[in-house]
């Protein structure tokens, strides 16, 4: 059941006006700040981010270490398995991973808000790519 505290709390990461069958969390959308391409859930564009398309290969995951809470998410770079849940301790190898985990698993979602370590991360890309930079790799 709802509880009806969720009323009082900051910005969340997700709109309950975006709950349908296909979204049954209510994902917001992203659109990639380099193409057309539009993502359910910040997880998603992160993903295609990290493949390499529209940035730099390995940037989304060397800007995560420059991220304002990079000790609640992170380890090192160079760790295989560079990334964790702050909740429940799970580790994940790219950034987009951690994020989906904290999409799809309720009792972690709280670190998407935008005051939680995930939330700042997720602001941090998003203030950084504005201005895109040497990162833009198209010509
Ligand atoms: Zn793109
Ligand atoms: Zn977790």
């Amino acid at each position: 059941m709802p509880s009806s505290a969720a009323s009082t709390q900051p910005t969340t990461w997700r709109s309950d006006e975006l709950v349908t069958a296909e979204n049954p969390v209510g994902l917001q959308t992203y659109e990639c700040w380099f193409c057309p391409l539009k993502c359910l859930g910040f997880s998603a564009l992160l993903y295609h981010l990290e493949q390499g398309f529209c940035v730099k290969r390995y940037r989304i995951r060397t800007l995560a270490f420059e991220g304002p809470q990079r000790g609640l998410y992170g380890t090192k770079p160079r760790h295989t398995n560079a990334f964790f849940c702050f909740n429940c301790g799970n580790h994940f190898p790219e950034v987009s991973w951690l994020f989906q985990h904290a999409e799809k698993v309720p009792a972690c979602s709280h670190l998407l808000n935008a005051d939680e370590c995930l939330g700042r991360l997720r602001a941090f890309y998003i203030n950084y790519y504005d201005c895109p930079g040497m990162d833009f790799t198209q010509s």
